[in-house]
């Protein structure tokens, strides 16, 4: 088995893995593995931008934050999100992200739902997250202190005594190889890979949320997973995003008689926070009604946002009839690994930063353009504390070879139907009675993997048995909470939280 070592090994290549492998690169070598192309992220594909506080004076950061969270966010992450964004945002600017500007020369802001202003920067109109990941690459691939291992996934931790040596991850040609290291980073980011609408790369599937709960760290929040209400609908299926950003600059949601969808429901109608928005939209396309996004009132619209602008005609969507059709899609998980304000877990040596992470930010519902903020920031603490305070070398741990398992005469389910499963059950509306079937269903498919080391599992396998393992936190969590709250609606339950007996929040 190929063994290798570092001081600091990253598992993902998303924003929250790039900028840990950035600031720890000058005084750590750094060893960053990813289960498909280096590209192949969330990260990458986001659009509408990264919010940033628009001055000391800009109160409503922190409060939009809040209330779109329902106020259960941790309020002390939330301030340190808050008040370290401007620092974040010097760290990209200095790598040379090309952030839009106006003719002025100041940064163009755009603004979101559940924004009070005007406060998100954005990059090359609606490729914010690409132009991000790629000043960072560029500037990681010179340098000598970081290795990138691309289509190799992260299977197994080696845990021992309750210290993270390291991990064991897998090639394409379904090889193990031994990863070991001072400190260990899951930066995996979301789950979105369980549904079959979602705005996500289809290859998140809460690997590492998987393996660190598996190897005993906690994880909370689970049922908290936000649907984004706008996703390009062509040909009966949901295809791509469409930015919250072209409601921000305009673009208003209406059904196939021209009707203002979002009037009378919320205050901030088109730009309220995405669960109100996306719940309206399932009713209103569940009574059969079909929602577009009336773009007339966007200025330029092929300028502003020239990505956008080719999605939909690749999908052949005819732009000049200035209507996009659209619907709700799984978009980003609130909960997941938890962790405190320095990504540290419960299990030492194992961090968790980024859309993998529970750092409490988000509450029960994010507000928008606020996880790539939360991917700088906190990535930026965890790099730091670990430059400043070295660890001596650890323990050399012993890797057995081991072959995969033969698993065939187990009939396996498919990731098909563990999404059909995920979408009926734990989408956006959520009863008792689909809940407790689909864990029944869960607990019957996940038998085969009972008591069957995942180093051992080859890696379709490895991707079935992480879908069911993590898609039974999801429901066990949506199951064990009876009231509605943020992004997480029971529809059998009378029962709202009172936000505001709850300010100050949990996590
Ligand atoms: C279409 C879209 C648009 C968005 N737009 C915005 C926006 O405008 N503003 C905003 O703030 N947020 C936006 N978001 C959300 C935001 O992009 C993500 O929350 C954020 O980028 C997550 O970053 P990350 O580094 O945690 O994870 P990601 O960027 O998703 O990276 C995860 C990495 O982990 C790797 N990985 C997973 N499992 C394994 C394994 N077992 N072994 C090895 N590697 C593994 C993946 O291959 C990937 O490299 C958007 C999301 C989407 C999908």
């Amino acid at each position: 088995m190929n063994q290798y070592e570092s001081d600091v090994l990253i598992v993902g290549s998303g924003l929250a893995a790039l900028m840990v492998a950035y600031e720890c690169s000058s005084d750590c070598h750094v060893t960053i593995i990813t289960k498909s192309s280096w590209q192949d992220t969330n990260s990458y594909k986001a659009q509408g931008g990264i919010a940033v506080r628009q001055g000391q004076d800009d109160d409503t950061f922190l409060t939009d934050t809040l209330s779109a969270g329902h106020h259960q966010n941790n309020a002390t992450n939330v301030n340190i999100l808050v008040s370290e964004s401007e620092a974040a945002i010097k760290t990209l600017n200095d790598l040379g992200v090309p952030f839009d500007d106006q003719p002025d020369g100041t940064l163009h802001c755009t603004k979101e739902g559940g924004h009070s202003r005007r406060r998100i920067l954005h990059a090359g109109g609606d490729a914010t997250g690409k132009h991000i990941v790629t000043a960072f690459k560029k500037v990681l691939d010179q340098s000598k202190n970081v290795d990138i291992f691309e289509y190799m996934t992260a299977t197994e931790l080696m845990v021992k005594n309750g210290l993270c040596h390291g991990l064991v991850a897998k090639t394409e040609q379904q090889t193990l190889a031994a990863f070991q290291a001072k400190h260990t980073i899951l930066a995996t980011g979301g789950i979105g890979g369980l549904y079959h609408t979602t705005s996500n790369s289809q290859s998140l599937i809460g690997d590492g949320i998987a393996i660190a709960h598996q190897a005993g760290a906690r994880v909370s929040g689970m049922e908290f997973i936000q649907f984004h209400p706008t996703m390009l609908a062509a040909g009966g299926q949901a295809k791509a995003l469409i930015s919250e950003a072209v409601r921000g600059e305009g673009g208003i949601l209406v059904n196939q008689k021209g009707q203002k969808v979002m009037a009378g429901v919320h205050p901030q109608r088109d730009l309220a926070p995405r669960d109100i928005v996306a719940r309206t939209l399932y009713r209103a396309i569940q009574k059969g009604d079909q929602i577009a996004l009336d773009i007339s009132c966007v200025k330029s619209f092929h300028r502003r946002f020239p990505n956008i602008a080719q999605i939909c005609e690749a999908k052949g969507i005819d732009l000049a009839q200035e209507r996009i059709p659209v619907s709700p899609g799984a978009h980003f998980l609130m909960g997941g690994i938890v962790t405190d304000a320095y990504g540290r877990t419960d299990i030492k040596g194992l961090y968790a930063v980024g859309e993998t992470a529970n750092t409490g930010v988000h509450g029960v519902n994010r507000l928008a353009s606020n996880s790539l903020l939360e991917a700088c920031v906190f990535a930026r603490r965890l790099a730091h504390m670990i430059i400043r305070r070295p660890v001596s070398t650890r323990e050399k741990i012993n890797v057995d070879d081991e072959r995969s398992i033969n698993l065939d005469s187990h009939p396996l389910t498919t990731a098909h139907d563990i999404r059909t499963l995920m979408e009926g059950s734990a989408g956006m509306i959520r009863t008792e009675q689909r809940l407790v079937s689909a864990l029944r269903q869960l607990e019957r498919w996940l038998g085969p993997f009972h008591d069957v080391k995942r180093t051992r599992l080859s890696l379709q396998q490895l991707k079935i048995a992480n879908m069911l393992y993590v898609s039974r936190l999801i429901v066990s969590a949506a199951l064990q909470r009876k009231e509605s709250l943020g992004a997480h609606y029971r529809g059998d339950s009378t029962h709202i939280y009172d936000k505001t007996s709850l300010v100050g929040g949990r996590r």
